[in-house]
């Protein structure tokens, strides 16, 4: 048997269930999306968008990328986006991040992977602007939890900085971003509280989810002395 006869069969089988429980269910999708979510997560096999919010296709627009970085530069990255919000006009972007990410774990590591390090080297960047709050940690795995969360942080930045939202918040488009954390070890979704609906309110924002974060560090630190 060819070994891929497996992924083809299972997809027979889903397609056949899905138009067993709901007939109409592809000659809807056929005529538009109109999702309301823009998902920008991690590669990471363990972290599957739809499944993990439980929503349909159709339902949430989605890049991925190793460590879910939004890069000024990165092309494909902004396409996603400006194509997500001045066209499908989405409601919502979420940066979702994820603890045990190997992007994350192998810059704290300084392991070798080869290409990707170079692409990696925006996660040394989001390490050394807060390089004193989480050297505070002894636990790599604790400092690997903050980082992941301080890395959702800055890549809200990166979207709220892009001339994308800012033209979008500027003709008033209703739309926010937002800043999780999936944990691997449970399934559950951490909300960081981070959630910007207009320019004016990103440095706030921001500040207040650095000091969660850093507050968070404080109470491992005088918990472990
Ligand atoms: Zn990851």
């Amino acid at each position: 048997m060819h070994r891929l006869d497996t992924l083809l069969k299972n997809n027979r089988d889903w397609a056949d269930r899905v138009k067993a429980e709901n007939p109409d269910f592809f000659s809807r999708l056929v005529k538009q999306q109109k999702p309301e979510y823009l998902w920008i997560g991690c590669s990471d096999s363990r972290v599957p968008a739809n499944q993990i919010v439980d929503l349909l296709p159709g339902e949430l627009f989605v890049h991925r990328n190793v460590a879910n970085l939004v890069v000024h530069t990165d092309l494909n990255c902004l396409s996603v986006m400006q194509y997500a919000v001045d066209v499908l006009q989405v409601k919502h972007i979420i940066v979702c991040g994820h603890y045990g990410c190997g992007g994350v774990n192998s810059m704290l590591q300084k392991s070798r992977q080869g290409l990707i390090d170079n692409w990696l080297c925006h996660i040394s960047d989001v390490y050394r602007k807060h390089e004193p709050i989480l050297t505070r940690l002894e636990s790599e795995a604790l400092r690997g939890d903050r980082l992941c969360e301080l890395n959702v942080l800055e890549q809200v930045t990166n979207i709220c900085q892009t001339t994308i939202l800012r033209d979008a918040w500027q003709r008033k488009q209703e739309i926010s971003v937002h800043g999780w954390v999936y944990d691997i070890h449970d399934g559950y979704i951490r909300d960081l509280r981070i959630n910007i609906d207009n320019h004016d309110e990103f440095d706030t924002v921001y500040r207040q989810a650095l000091e969660r974060i850093a507050a968070r560090i404080d109470r491992t630190v005088d918990t472990i002395s």
